[in-house]
This record gives C-alpha cells, structure tokens and sequence, in this order.
C-alpha cells in the first residue's frame, strides 16, 4: 500500500478532524484504485477508476467527510 501524503486527507464526520490514514491500493482488474481511510478504529473505502484518476491535473481531487451516512462515493468529488 501507498500511502498519500499529497493530498487533504477527507475530514471525519464524526470526530470532525481529518482521517488518521489514507491508504490507496491499485485495483489492477477493474482497472481502479481503491482508496481506503482509516479513522476512529474504522475503514471506509472507495474506487475511483483509473481514466478518473489519471486524467486529473494533480491537486484537483478533493475530499469531502468520511464516515458519514451516505458513502464516501458521494463525498468524493472533483473540483470544478
Ligand atoms: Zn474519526
């Protein structure tokens, strides 16, 4: 595992602090990778596909909170 250390790590909804670790592991079948983050003694995880990851200019991914109701998929978002 990989660990990132370039971008903003997703705040934690429920601590309200940002995550402890973020780990992202490629997902050589699906052509993805797979960004888990680690917080609270919990893990959540996301995949993003690889034409998603690397058509973006580096810095533009940004996170949103961690651990709340609806998934990270929805939290996870480009910026405009
Ligand atoms: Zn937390």
């Amino acid at each position: 595992m990989t660990i990132i250390r370039d971008v903003d790590y997703p705040m934690c909804d429920l601590c309200g602090r940002p995550v402890e670790d973020l780990y992202q592991v490629p997902d050589i079948l699906n052509r993805a990778t797979i960004v888990t983050v680690f917080c609270h003694g919990e893990k959540e995880s996301v995949r993003i596909d690889d034409v998603t990851l690397h058509e973006m200019i580096p810095g533009s991914i940004k996170f949103g909170r961690a651990f709340t109701i609806s998934k990270i998929e929805n939290d996870l978002k480009l910026n405009d």
